[in-house]
């Protein structure tokens, strides 16, 4: 992982670094995203690109990353001023994928999603954002299946799910 990062650091056309570690709270709406962004890059034409260090063996499918959620934010983030004086327009954001996902490459592999302004629904991320807010917010928290069911915490307690059913 390592030696990946090294030579992501040292890819020449790479956009120029602003800072690393870069602690993250705006509210959009009735949402307030907190965080901490692994590094945050700046185009030459001041754009700014969250890029997220995943370590995993495992990774979004290729037309999964346009829509992907926690990219969706971060470039939302970026939209409402999270990083202050740096700038408010997003070149988007990519997942740079250090461990096994990389596969046998010595080079991490980058899956970049677009600014959401030039995708064909640019309000997707905002949509989600707002809806997960009311959601969250709201008097009732419905239980949603998904994939994600798989790392669930508390998948016992889950009224969606037959080790839960015990609570129906
Ligand atoms: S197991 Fe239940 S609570 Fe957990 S992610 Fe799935 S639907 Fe949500």
């Amino acid at each position: 992982m390592a030696r990946r990062l090294a030579a992501y650091f040292a890819d020449a056309e790479r956009p120029e670094k602003v800072s690393s570690e870069v602690p993250l709270r705006v509210d959009v709406g009735r949402a307030t995203i907190t965080g901490r962004v692994d590094r945050l890059e700046r185009e030459p034409d001041g754009s700014l690109r969250v890029v997220d260090y995943k370590t995993g063996s495992s990774k979004p499918k290729a037309d999964e990353v346009a829509t992907h959620p926690q990219l969706g934010t971060y470039q939302l983030a970026v939209e409402h001023g999270a990083f202050g004086s740096e700038g408010r327009v997003s070149a988007g954001a990519a997942l740079l994928h250090l461990g096994k996902a990389a596969g046998a490459s010595e080079t991490p592999a980058l899956q970049q999603q677009p600014p959401l302004e030039t995708q064909d629904d640019p309000e997707w991320a905002a949509r989600l954002v707002g809806a997960t807010a009311e959601g969250m917010g709201g008097g009732e928290f419905p239980a949603t299946p998904g994939s994600w069911c798989t790392f669930c915490p508390v998948k016992t307690s889950c009224p969606a799910m037959p080790e839960g059913s015990t609570l129906r």
